[in-house]
């Protein structure tokens, strides 16, 4: 069956939402999304957004410490648009209806982050993408937008070198359909599922980026994986960095509060690569608690502060570790929290392929460079979701009408794919492999790495997506089978690892959040560049692009 719009954006987190209140005024847009928009990552995030909205603030300030968080591999083009549309991305929002926490004079309160020389993290307690998301979601339906819930995308069609549409299934039915578009946006969050200890939600399990990697587009600086410094022991569910923004303290198992030998100046407040190695290091070395974990201290805040501050922290040491942060200090490890690393394209969203762009954590544009800066990601997704979708404004005026006839093939192939799924009847269990592939990326691909554990680790991947070849899902129904969509999924996160593990092990480097024990030292005369990785002929194959330099020159990187 097929179905038309004028643009599709798959994915209704803040970026995908934000990219179709842009264009629906202007044409036919259409938003697919595997889970109810509400239940999005967006959702989940605890902390804040940036924009310099201090008087004393500036929006080169905001550029230049995101720049130098990046580890110098941002563009700085790309900066330069997401610092300096900040403020207004979240006033807009506000105005739309955000309830964002106060100062005692009414403006938006704003806190310290990790890396930022201000405190420009703008926030609602600690549930600001949660406000975001509702208020954003509010706006789209008003303006009336079309959503196609519970719909999961399969692959995208091209006819001529020109995206055409993409095909999908509808959970509901088990029914595949093609819908022919002229413009697609990948709008479909990160990859963090490949790992076991990460905060992200279940659903992140980077559909978009092997969308892209599938016909025959390049992902970008793949290696670059923030992992979170706090993610609460046992289930790594985030304690955000506003904790240590309100004062919080790390503390080894000797009550060291061992950050000031690690960043003397920004202590807790490093940017996340070098806290996570921090608390890595004091783990590795046996000073943390059961080999495991380090303490977060935020006692000393007192219960009134904590309760007005960071309720949700709170509720969630209560209901997921049985310690209450009032009288308790937080068991906290790093944890995979970000993929920098996505779909390759340019400040406008744009891609290699006419008429497909990506944005939001799917894409890399690059304006996180090797590591991300908090604050950060709220704010990439509001601006540059407006700024794509300006950009395809301009794209339709030109823009022909899709090939249907592409469409309605591909649909066929989809369809034959999904049947072939269901139809085999016996075959090894997928979730033991998922299991084996987020312990191997852990293991192999985690916040230390050497080329050992790297080629291990691309071994076991190789040989877990032989295996995949033979596992069965284990339901034939048609019907909201979940079981197959954790199959898709799980066939897209192998090449998602493989991607990862294989730029990982190029960059001969130690650069922000990609840390080689062998390579211990940054080197830009070979890697101020982005990594490129493109599937030729079954194989992939690694490459390099420049960066764009701007008004910031590289340095050695101190906090
Ligand atoms: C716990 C947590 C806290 C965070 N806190 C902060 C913070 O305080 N500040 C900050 O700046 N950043 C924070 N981040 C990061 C930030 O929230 C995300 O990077 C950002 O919200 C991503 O938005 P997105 O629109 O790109 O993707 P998401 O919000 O992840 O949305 C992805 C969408 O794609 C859809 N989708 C995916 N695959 C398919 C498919 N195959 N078919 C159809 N639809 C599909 C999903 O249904 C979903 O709607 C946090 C992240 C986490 C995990």
């Amino acid at each position: 069956m097929s179905l038309m719009h004028d643009v599709l954006v798959i994915g209704a987190g803040l970026s995908g939402l934000r990219a179709a209140i842009e264009l629906v005024d202007a044409c036919d847009v259409a938003v697919i999304t595997k889970v109810h928009p509400l239940r999005s990552h967006s959702v989940a995030a605890q902390g804040g957004i940036n924009a310099a909205l201090g008087e004393t603030d500036s929006w080169q300030a905001h550029a230049f410490d995101t720049v130098k968080g990046s580890d110098y591999l941002a563009d700085q083009d790309v900066v330069e648009l997401l610092a300096r549309e900040a403020p207004r991305a979240v006033i807009e929002n506000e105005r739309w209806g955000t309830a964002f926490s106060r100062t005692e004079d009414g403006r938006i309160a704003q806190r310290p982050f990790g890396g930022a020389g201000y405190p420009r993290t703008c926030y609602a307690a600690d549930r600001t993408g949660h406000n975001l998301l509702h208020t954003t979601y509010e706006q789209a339906t008003r303006m009336g937008v079309k959503f196609y819930d519970e719909w999961f995308a399969l692959s995208l069609v091209k006819s001529e070198s020109r995206v055409c549409g993409l095909t999908a299934l509808e959970i509901s039915s088990g029914e595949v359909y093609g819908i022919s578009t002229k413009a697609v946006v990948i709008a479909t969050g990160g990859f963090g599922r490949i790992y076991r200890r990460s905060t992200n939600a279940l659903v992140n399990t980077g559909d978009g980026c092997a969308l892209a990697l599938n016909a025959g587009l390049p992902l970008k600086d793949m290696e670059f994986v923030q992992f979170h410094p706090t993610t609460l022991y046992g289930s790594n569910i985030l304690i955000t960095e506003g904790a240590r923004g309100e004062g919080g303290y790390l503390l080894n198992a000797s009550g060291e509060r061992f950050m000031k030998k690690y960043a003397p100046t920004s202590v807790e407040l490093a940017p996340r690569d070098v806290v996570a190695r921090a608390i890595q290091t004091e783990i590795n070395e046996g000073r943390g608690f059961e080999n495991a974990y380090v303490h977060l201290d935020i006692r000393h805040l007192g219960k009134d502060r904590i309760e007005e501050r960071l309720p949700g922290i709170r509720e969630i040491c209560i209901y997921f570790a049985g310690i209450d942060p009032v009288d308790s200090p937080i068991p906290v490890q790093p944890g995979q929290h970000y993929s920098m690393g996505g779909v390759d394209c340019d400040k406008s969203g744009k891609t290699s392929l006419n008429g497909l762009y990506s944005l939001g954590e799917a894409a890399c544009m690059s304006v996180h460079g090797a590591n991300r800066l908090g604050g950060n990601s709220l704010l990439e997704t509001l601006v540059f979701g407006r700024i794509v979708g300006m950009a395809i404004k301009d794209f339709l005026k030109v823009a022909g009408p899709a090939d249907r006839r592409a469409v309605d093939d591909e649909t066929l192939n989809s369809a034959a794919r999904v049947r072939a799924l269901l139809s085999k009847r016996r075959g090894q269990s997928q979730s033991l492999i998922r299991q084996e592939m987020c312990r191997v990326m852990d293991e192999g691909v985690g916040v230390f790495r050497n080329a050992e554990g790297l080629k291990a680790a691309l071994k076991s991947i190789e040989s877990l997506s032989e295996r995949n070849k033979k596992t069965s899902v284990g339901h034939t129904d048609t019907r909201f089978n979940l079981a197959l969509i954790r199959a898709l999924e799980l066939a897209n996160m192998l090449q998602l690892a493989e991607v990862t593990a294989v730029s990982a092990l190029a960059r001969e480097e130690s650069r922000g959040a990609h840390w080689r024990t062998d390579f211990p030292k940054r080197n830009d005369q070979r890697f101020l560049k982005h990594t490129v990785v493109t599937r030729t002929k079954g194989r992939l194959v690694v490459g390099y692009k420049d960066v764009n330099m701007g008004m910031f020159e590289v340095k050695e990187r101190e906090y």
